[in-house]
Formats: structure tokens, sequence, C-alpha cells
């Protein structure tokens, strides 16, 4: 996406620690244009960039989300850098972002590839799934989509119809099919995610069994034909998880499952709750950080 405008471009670098809050904190600012630079290999801090049209952010404005942002270190007592500003032309962020991404092994069998990237000997043994995210949500590096990945590799999900309620960059209904299952169904109420799932899964030859719209569960519905899916993947916030929750039923098998993340550990026993009033059992709850992901089902385990 290149726009014919300018961007304030922030950069800083933060602690580590703070990593899974300040992703929530963009979230909720509806921060989307952002990267994190973080080198595996390396003990150093994580740097974040922020990109934002010129036009809408006055130097108040700035002010305001670098004090929001910093203020995440203080439970930590560790501190952000400096913030850097710049003002940048035309720059194309959602290319620019890519050198800071490498490739990323997740669980015991998955490579997360940056799709212009090869794959390193250390990890040829591995399924690889190339991806190019885009400027949608979905590198594989947040916690939530890992924990959804790694529910992933544990199920048997061979030959099943997958269900992936906000697909974002497509990385986990692409990664059911490349775990075996059969066919992908797939939605998103953000065109940019839509185009870029599409475009994932034809770099990974997957386009044959993938269904991919615009919208929400309703064009789920739709797509999957009267024939509801057997796994369901909705890594979403959990306000929006729990408004989505009593039509969960309409888009899966009574035996089916469904991989909820995108939940603070917090947010559990209220989502809990609401899955137990509409009849869901909690199979399991697994957690990394402050980020928590729940499998739900009908079924009698
Ligand atoms: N599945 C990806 C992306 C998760 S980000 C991953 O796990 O990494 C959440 C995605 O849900 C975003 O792309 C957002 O556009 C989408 N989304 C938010 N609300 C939605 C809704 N009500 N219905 C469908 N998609 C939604």
């Amino acid at each position: 996406m290149v726009e014919d405008y300018a961007w304030w471009r922030l950069s800083i670098v933060f602690p580590r620690e703070v990593e899974e809050s300040l992703i929530w904190r963009l979230q909720q600012l509806s921060i989307n244009n952002y990267a994190i630079q973080s080198f595996i290999s390396s003990k150093s801090d994580p740097k974040l960039f922020i990109w934002l049209p010129e036009f809408e952010w006055e130097e108040k404005e700035r002010s305001f989300l670098t004090r929001s942002l910093c203020e995440l270190s203080e439970p930590f007592d560790s501190n952000f850098g400096s913030p850097v500003w710049d003002r940048i032309q035309n720059e194309d962020w959602s290319q620019t972002w890519k050198i800071h991404w490498e490739p990323d092994p997740v669980g015991e069998s998955l490579l997360i590839l940056p799709a212009w990237l090869k794959v390193p000997t250390i990890y040829s043994d591995r399924i690889v799934l190339r991806i190019d995210p885009g400027s949608a949500f979905g590198t594989g590096s947040h916690a939530t989509t890992r924990l959804c990945l790694e529910a992933l590799e544990r199920e048997n999900i061979n030959g099943m119809r997958i269900a992936d309620l906000g697909c974002g960059s497509g990385i986990l209904g692409l990664a059911a099919l490349k775990f075996g299952a059969k066919s992908l169904f797939a939605v998103d109420i953000d065109s940019l995610a839509v185009n870029a799932t599409l475009k994932n899964a034809c770099l990974n030859d997957l386009q044959e069994n993938l269904i991919v719209s615009k919208g929400s569960i309703e064009a789920l519905e739709t797509n999957l034909m009267g024939e509801p899916a057997d796994l369901m993947l909705c890594n979403i916030l959990a306000s929006v998880i729990e408004d989505l929750a009593p039509k969960f039923a309409r888009i899966l098998k009574d035996d089916g499952v469904a991989l909820l993340s995108g939940l603070l550990v917090e947010q559990v026993s209220d989502l809990k709750m609401t899955c137990h009033h509409l009849g869901w059992q909690v199979v399991s709850q697994k957690n990394q950080g402050r980020w928590a992901l729940l499998e739900i089902s009908k079924r009698n385990f």
C-alpha cells in the first residue's frame, strides 16, 4: 500500500517484557501500521516502528501516544528508549517493515517463513508456511497466534473442514491445511486481510482448498453451504468473541471444536461463563504470558 501522503514514523526501543501489552495497547488505539524489530538470535531489546498519516497526527496527539506507550513499562520497573519521530514522504510501510522479520519456528514442527526468504538449513525438517502478511495482522509472532498454531499442531485435524473467523493474514487456517485439514473457509471484516489470505494461500499452493470472503460469521455460514465445520479458529478480542459466541453453533458441527484466542488471562472467566450458558464445555485452557486460549466443544470428552 503506497498512500500519496506523508507519514510520521515513530521508532522506539522497548523492554521485551512489555511486548504483549504494547500490541494490546496498539489494538485498543486502532493503530495497525506497526512493525516490531526483534532478532530472535540477539538479546538486545526490540524496537517498535509505527507509521501514522501525518495529517491526522498533530504534535499533541503524538506526545499523548508516546506517553501512553511508555507508561506500559511502569509495572515492570523498566524503561522505553527515547522516541524518535521522522517525517517520511510516501514510505510504503507495508514493505519497509519486512526487513525486520525472521524465519520463526513454532511448536515442534512448523516454520513460519517470511515469503521472501529461503528455508534456513537448520529448519529444513519443518513444515513450512510462507507468509507475507502485507498489512494484515498475523505474522505468528504474537502470543495469541502462537497459542492457536501450537493447538493446531496438537489436534488431529486430518481431513477436517476448518472455519477461520477473523483470518488476518490467513496464518491459522493455512497452517491447518498444512497440518492435513481438507478445506478452509475464512472470513475477515477487513478487505486487506481477505487479500492477504488469498495471496498467502497462493504462496503455499493451497488456493484450491480455500474459500475466503469479506465479512463475519454470517458470511462464514453462507460459505459453508449448510455443512458446518469440524473446527473453528477465532483469534479476535474477547469482547468481539463474546458478541459472536451465540452464533458459533451455526457454523460448527455438533461435535465440533472451537479454538478461541485473543483473550487476556483475566478475561477468561467471563468468557467461560458465556460459553457455559450457551451449552459449550471448556475442554482446555492454555496460557502464554498474559494471553490465553480456550478450546470449547459441545461434545462430551
Ligand atoms: N487470525 C489471525 C489474525 C488475528 S487478528 C491470527 O491469529 O494471527 C484479528 C482479525 O479479526 C483482524 O484481521 C480483524 O480484521 C478481524 N476481525 C475483527 N472483528 C471481526 C469480526 N467481527 N468478524 C470477522 N473478523 C473480525
